[in-house]
């Protein structure tokens, strides 16, 4: 064992008993080189673009279809294609957790424990658009990044919310068709990756862990629809919070039952042997080891709602927003701006037909199959459109991100020192155009701009401007 990655002695005396002769091979683990890797965004252009503009090599991750491999030399994360939402940088194994899920577009998900946004993000990309993502978050800083993180990926069918999994049930009984729950952990599984994993490290504390998301995942069971899809996921080793938790929960929810998910051939199967109580097809849940594939230590399993589970009248009571409660004046309002003012065709409306709302000064275009928001801590209730300023309407930044570099008439494509200029915050010289364009840099969107007088008047938020 190398001094950098000094185990937990109890932890590595537990693994040793659960994994007897393959000890060796999981500790010989800890000397890989941690794995890099990236998603593309399926909500922006092709993957055949993307691989071409790429300025780095890339290796496809066998067990995500939008996956890659990068060198751990580059940064990705300090590139104008991280700022415009091409990518987002994820551990190759926490990308697993959605391809169970496998969500589709027109579907109502839930991403019940989701900052900072990884997977709720990658499950927008499946939804191409299409319905309604529901990201939660309990801790309402980790929100924040969550709903930063959706804004800079072009996600414009997804609310953000922060509240706890009771408040959540009581929102929405029974509604959603596929609900993650990727739950907190002990997290044994980022041990080679995060020193402070190991520092936390103790019997007790994955106890407590077990013991929480035995709560989360009673809430989560309440939301699902019957017939509905519930994935589990943890970056951990531990037995209590996998198939224990997993097993307890099935234990009580009879209608409930484990699914294969079609990747058992790539990874390894859950471990009826390490429990008292296995659930039947425990051994169809999944488990990643990092000696064993090129990814952290995680743990998913898939369960599905029989059809035939309680249904309630109170099924029928959430119905979404209905049609009245959109404002449609607004909406007539809003489409003559982005046409008039912005140049936006006829592709990007139609994509994203949705309801408008106004909140205070900020309009919104929210997902059709949206609840009342009445009573809910909201950080993001949609895609942002237009902040109201004295009678005229200022394009939100989120409205640039969600768009191809097509989709606006007025649209400037930027040079590389242009480009880092503009995410500084500097003002740019205008080519001859006037009122508000959309810059651009190799086809992905950055921001907004306002050309007046042979000058391009930076719109990049301030919070989100820096040096590259
Ligand atoms: N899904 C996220 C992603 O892919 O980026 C990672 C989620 S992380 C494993 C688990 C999250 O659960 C954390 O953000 C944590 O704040 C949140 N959490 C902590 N306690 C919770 C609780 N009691 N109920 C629900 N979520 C909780």
């Amino acid at each position: 064992m190398s001094d950098r990655i000094r185990l937990p002695e109890a932890f590595a005396e537990r693994m040793r008993r659960l994994l007897g002769s393959e000890y060796e091979a999981f500790e010989a683990g800890y000397e890989l080189g941690r794995q890099c890797g990236l998603r593309r965004n399926l909500l922006k252009g092709t993957e055949e673009d993307f691989i071409r503009t790429m300025p780095f090599p890339l290796e496809r991750i066998s067990w995500a279809r939008e996956g890659y491999y990068y060198d751990a030399g580059v940064q990705p994360g300090r590139h104008v294609f991280h700022e415009a939402g091409a990518y987002y940088i994820q551990e190759p194994s926490a990308m697993a957790a959605v391809e169970v899920l496998d969500p589709r577009p027109g579907e109502r998900i839930l991403d019940l424990c989701a900052a900072p946004g990884g997977k709720t993000t990658q499950i927008a990309g499946r939804m191409l658009g299409q319905g309604l993502l529901v990201a939660n978050e309990v801790i309402g800083e980790r929100a924040k990044i969550l709903s930063q993180n959706v804004e800079r990926m072009g996600v414009s069918n997804c609310v953000v919310c922060s509240e706890r999994p009771e408040r959540m049930a009581e929102f929405f009984p029974m509604f959603f068709d596929r609900i993650l729950v990727d739950a907190p952990c002990s997290g044994e599984g980022m041990f080679r990756k995060e020193e402070a994993a190991r520092g936390e490290w103790s019997l007790e504390n994955v106890r407590m862990c077990a013991d929480r998301q035995a709560l989360i995942l009673e809430e989560a069971a309440k939301m699902l629809k019957p017939g509905g899809v519930l994935v589990y996921s943890t970056c951990t080793f531990s037995p209590e919070e996998n198939e224990g938790t997993v097993s307890t929960f099935l234990q009580k929810h009879g209608a409930c039952y484990i699914e294969e998910t079609g990747l058992e051939k790539q990874f390894s199967p859950g471990r009826a042997d390490w429990i008292q109580y296995p659930a039947a097809g425990i051994e169809h849940t999944l488990r990643l080891w990092p000696h064993l594939l090129r990814g952290e230590g995680h743990y998913v399993a898939r369960l599905r709602k029989g059809s035939d589970g309680e249904r309630r009248e109170r099924e029928s009571l959430k119905k979404g927003i209905r049609e009245s409660r959109a404002d449609k004046k607004l909406w007539k309002q809003m489409e003559e701006v982005m046409t008039e003012e912005l140049g936006i065709g006829d592709r990007w409306k139609e994509e994203h037909a949705g309801y408008v709302m106004r909140f205070g000064e900020q309009i919104y275009m929210m997902p059709k199959d949206m609840i009342s928001l009445t009573g809910m801590r909201v950080l993001r209730p949609g895609l942002q459109l237009f902040t109201e300023k004295k009678n005229r309407f200022e394009p939100a930044h989120a409205l640039a991100l969600s768009m191809h570099s097509g989709d606006m008439d007025r649209c400037v494509e930027l040079d590389n020192q242009e480009v880092l200029a503009y995410l500084r915050g500097e003002s740019l010289s205008s080519r001859g155009q006037k009122g508000w364009i959309v810059l651009s840099w190799k086809g992905y969107p950055v921001g907004f701009g306002k050309a007046s007088g042979g000058q391009i008047k930076n719109h990049y938020p301030k919070g989100l401007r820096k040096s590259l």
